[in-house]
């Protein structure tokens, strides 16, 4: 049977993007659905991912000029700076990076469909247009990609105007002078410390008994110590109980209690609230049922290693298919599902990816932390460099910071790297490849690198790390010159 198309591509996200440009480089026709009525690239390019950063760049350039320059006039920067400026920067990266895709796919010939796409079956998508119109296409294959979108709160709603939510907040007509964010995930400490650059007192308030757990013990002391420096102030173990604007009193208010202890009601008076919970996906009015398309408790779709849907012609990835819901990983699923639909080799979305936290300073990590290498009874190294140490980091003002090698102390071979600093989320990527090939801890010190780099922070840990091993009875001259020991 003939299609229209080789694939039809639902929502032009990093997912749809990336399968999209693969598809057409394999000379596969492919048609891209996607239902916001003037922009592509998804939550990525237009609320999520580069219009956070665009902000953050632009607080951190802030601050790097007060740390640097000292505070004009002990004015904070809300009393010297315009939201309205900050904004107008994030837009034009925006724009930017919305012609870029628009052009990507102009340019491969990708064909895009605007409107409202579901399933009528396992080859078939009608999209409903904005002008009321119903178009109906075939394919051989068909990607679902339609991200995801937050999970309301129940206690509260957000009126996107004291009250905000990840796309209100993108909205502000100035710099609050208090913030409270409800939330605890990667995005809330994000938007904490991007505020807290600006001067605006920030409180984050998690309902867990603990947040980011994932990071090894030492970059988690480390944020906490900058939460401590720059005042933001985060309570854990939260529930809240309400959120409203006193009109009276002119400020918003947040009632909540400890879940724990002391459980008496509490009442934080802020100027807004930032909502940040977690996300559900993106599957209302898709007719999933129209394919028999299975999805898992919380309704993401089921994949296997090849993002396929347990419908064969049916592929799904990005947030939809949930974990690890991030636009790196993304761009690597679609593309990927392009690679499986078509029966082209590639290699599979590796275990070990690296995980950025766009705070200020950044952090980022990859493999197993100490405790969790130490759990699974591996005999293990670490080694630390300090920022202060890195004459990289004096030059450019950024001397708080921790790299941490966690190494096996037998053969040297590198299990995870966590950092905490300036440009973590760019310097992940050297232990990355070192570990992507099975490398380990000496390449730091038998390759020479440039110099002056925050790169030196690799150099300075790996030697620290040999020098444990060193103190612990193995003779110097067999950690370097035994690569196999
Ligand atoms: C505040 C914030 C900050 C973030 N920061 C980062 C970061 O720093 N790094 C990182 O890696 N990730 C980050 N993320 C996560 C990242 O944005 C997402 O993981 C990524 O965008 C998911 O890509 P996707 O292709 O699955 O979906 P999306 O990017 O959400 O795109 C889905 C598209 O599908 C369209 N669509 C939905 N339903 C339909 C339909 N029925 N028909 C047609 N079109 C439809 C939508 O309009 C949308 O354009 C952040 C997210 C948020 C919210």
């Amino acid at each position: 049977m003939s299609h229209n198309y080789d694939v039809i591509i639902i929502g032009s996200g990093p997912a749809g993007f990336s399968c999209a440009m693969q598809s057409s480089k394999f000379d596969k026709k492919a048609l891209v659905v996607e239902s916001h009525k003037d922009y592509l690239g998804g939550t990525w390019i237009n609320t999520g991912t580069v219009p956070s950063k665009a902000l953050r760049e632009a607080a951190k350039t802030i601050l790097e000029f007060n740390d640097q320059f000292g505070d004009h006039e002990n004015k904070k920067p809300y009393e010297r700076f315009r939201m309205a400026d900050l904004l107008q920067y994030k837009q034009e990266i925006l724009e930017k990076e919305n012609r870029k895709v628009k052009n990507d796919l102009i340019k491969n010939e990708v064909d895009v469909a605007r409107g409202f796409g579901k399933l009528v079956d396992e080859h078939t998508v009608e999209v409903e247009t904005h002008f009321g119109s119903t178009e109906t296409y075939t394919a051989e294959y068909i990607l679902v990609c339609t991200g995801s979108n937050p999970v309301q709160p129940k206690e509260f709603e957000i009126d996107n105007d004291k009250i905000l939510d990840y796309k209100s907040i993108l909205e502000l007509t100035h710099i609050p002078r208090r913030l409270t964010v409800i939330g605890s995930g990667v995005n809330a400490i994000e938007y904490a410390t991007t505020f807290a650059a600006l001067g605006t007192r920030v409180t984050v308030l998690a309902d867990s008994e603990d947040y980011l757990t994932f990071l090894d013990h030492e970059i988690k002391e480390q944020l906490e110590q900058h939460f401590n420096d720059k005042g933001i102030n985060i309570k854990t173990d939260v529930a809240i109980q309400d959120v409203e604007f006193n009109a009276l009193r002119n400020h918003t208010e947040v009632k909540f209690n400890k879940k724990s202890g002391d459980q008496r009601l509490q009442v934080l008076e802020t100027e807004h609230v930032l909502f940040l919970g977690g996300r559900k996906p993106n599957i209302d009015g898709l007719n999933l049922k129209a394919a028999q398309i299975e999805t898992d408790d919380n309704n993401f779709i089921v994949t296997d290693d090849s993002f396929k849907t347990n419908t064969d012609s049916i592929y799904a990835a990005g947030d939809v298919i949930g974990f690890p819901r991030l636009a790196s990983a993304s761009f690597s699923q679609g593309r990927l599902a392009a690679c499986n639909m078509f029966g082209i080799p590639a290699l599979e979305v590796p275990d070990q990816i690296p995980y950025g936290i766009y705070a200020i300073p950044e952090i980022s990590n990859i493999g197993l932390t100490e405790k969790q290498a130490k759990e699974m009874g591996m005999d293990v190294t670490v080694g630390r460099a300090y920022f202060e140490n890195i004459a990289k980091a004096d030059m450019t003002n950024h001397t708080n910071g921790i790299l941490k090698l966690v190494f096996n102390s037998n053969n040297f071979k590198l299990l995870g790297v966590h950092i905490f600093g300036d440009e973590a989320a760019n310097l992940i990527h050297l232990g990355q490849s070192v570990m992507a090939y099975d490398g380990d801890i000496r390449y730091f010190i038998n390759h020479v690198m440039n110099y002056p780099t925050l790169s030196e922070a690799y150099r300075i840990a790996a030697f620290n790390g040999v020098n444990r091993v060193y103190k612990a009875g193995v003779k110097y001259k067999n950690i370097l010159e035994d690569q196999e020991q």
